[in-house]
């Protein structure tokens, strides 16, 4: 099941702690949002599964993590600082502005419906921000709109200090930051976000081998994190679309609650990126069109070790968002389910990965303490398996605790109650989330139990 619209994951976000407008008590900013306890949570294990797969799971990628406040050389050899634009359009009756090629329909306001817009111009993303004590025309640097410059740049350090061969790639997740012109739909498109980003090098011949490969890699991986066939798509980009070094380049997008959209992009970006940062890109025979640069001091090319020869790799680039990533599986999560007496529960059905809280610890009488020392002993214990956060509930009756968890995706419950104290061995009951099936175990199984549930392969 899925969220009816994407109200239902607002409001759950703000009720529960995933997601706040930021800055909201001066009013928020536009395109920014901060996210709470259970959104951090929730939003690092996802990092963490993709980085499990990318870099903990191979030994041909490395990680990287570059500087978000960039040399404005970067953004100028990449290209960014002239082509790094959406076509921009105002609406000259309600002073709206949009992108021209995301409009609702062709030549019509968003906004009032006048078509009495402006002609479109380009209107470039990128943060520019002052650096250091002086300010004049010089003093600028950006804040990167992507995390991929920071990984070519950097293609020589990596190759000189890990000593790999191609193919190999570099991994990196962080910050960007976009000027959208329409940020919107909750956490989806905002001005501040975080990429999940590799750059794979590999031999000019090989590439369109190797893009495959990333398609259906990737495919695999956001189905592990919950996301259903049946809402993840692919797009292949017309020829005629494509950024003229891009050789070829395939969305994967998600039946989103506003609609289909972008999640990942996977680009088979020729050797462009090397070729645009590198010193003599001529005499290495790049064979993307790239301008001479006379400011990189580094040739940033490969030399196979067995065959002697040397050229500047392809890149195919799988780019995700984290943001994104988080909107598709909170929605694909999100239950509503009628209950025998009529009551509706909603629960986030999350892979026990990812969900925020691990294990909910209820002792059934929060006023007798030795079931609270009890509760207590064996949060500790639990805590000590590394899974993740494990929290004490003690508010609200067993009832409310159990409609809390479900809302927040806690796949697993234990209650602490007066058999427990009473009967030897001592047993405590475990509730699954998505059944509400219970069972009762011996405290001594319970930490196997709950290290096999949350094994994750
Ligand atoms: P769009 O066409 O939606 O603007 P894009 O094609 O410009 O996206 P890329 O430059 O390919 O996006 O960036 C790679 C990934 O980064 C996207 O697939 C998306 O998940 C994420 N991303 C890009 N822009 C934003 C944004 N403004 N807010 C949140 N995530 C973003």
């Amino acid at each position: 099941m899925v969220a009816k619209n994407m109200n239902d994951l607002v409001s759950l976000c703000k009720r529960r702690g995933f997601v706040f407008p930021s800055g909201e008590i001066y009013g928020g900013l536009k395109g920014t949002y901060d996210y709470g306890p259970l959104g951090v949570e929730l939003k690092n294990n996802l990092k963490r599964a993709w980085w499990k797969a990318f870099v903990f799971d191979r030994d041909d990628i490395e990680g990287l993590d570059s500087a978000v406040l960039s040399n404005k050389l970067v953004f100028k050899h990449s290209g960014h600082e002239t082509t790094f634009t959406d076509p921009l359009v105002d609406c000259k009756n309600c002073k709206q502005r949009m992108r021209a090629d995301k409009l609702k329909q062709a030549g019509v306001c968003d906004f009032c419906g006048s078509t009495d817009l402006t002609e479109p111009r380009d209107f470039n993303l990128m943060m520019k921000v002052n650096i250091g004590p002086v300010v004049d025309e010089n003093s600028y640097g950006y804040l990167r709109p992507e995390t991929a410059q920071g990984i070519f740049v950097n293609f020589k350090n990596v190759l000189d200090s890990t000593a790999k061969k191609v193919p190999f790639g570099i991994a990196q997740i962080g910050k960007s930051f976009r000027n959208e012109i329409t940020p919107g739909n909750f956490i989806f498109r905002v001005r501040e976000f975080e990429q999940m980003e590799v750059e794979f090098f590999v031999k000019p011949g090989e590439d369109e081998k190797w893009h495959e490969y990333w398609i259906a890699e990737r495919r695999k991986w956001w189905l592990k994190q919950g996301l259903s066939e049946e809402n993840l798509k692919f797009e292949v980009h017309d020829k005629s679309d494509l950024a003229h070094y891009a050789k070829a380049c395939t969305d994967i997008v998600y039946q989103f609650p506003h609609g289909l959209e972008e999640l990942e992009g996977i680009a088979n970006r020729t050797d462009f990126d090397l070729g645009s940062h590198t010193k003599d890109a001529e005499g290495l025979g790049v064979k993307a069109k790239v301008l001479e640069n006379k400011d990189s001091s580094a040739k940033l090319s490969y030399t196979d070790p067995f065959t002697k020869e040397t050229y500047v790799p392809y890149v195919i680039e799988p780019s995700a968002g984290v943001d994104r990533g988080m909107l598709a599986i909170l929605n694909e999560a999100y239950t509503e389910e009628k209950l025998e007496n009529g009551d509706t529960r909603i629960l986030l059905k999350l892979k026990p990965h990812l969900a925020p809280v691990k294990v909910a610890v209820l002792p059934l009488a929060k006023n007798n303490e030795q079931l609270m020392e009890k509760a207590k002993d064996i949060q500790q214990k639990i805590k000590m398996l590394g899974i993740g956060k494990v929290v004490l509930e003690t508010s609200g009756n067993v009832g409310k605790a159990y409609r809390k968890h479900d809302e927040i995706g806690t796949p697993l419950c234990i209650t602490v109650d007066f058999e427990t104290l009473e009967k030897e061995p001592e047993t405590v009951t475990i509730r699954d989330r998505d059944t509400m099936s219970q069972i009762r175990l011996p405290v001594s199984e319970v930490l196997n139990y709950i290290s096999n549930f949350f094994k994750y392969i």
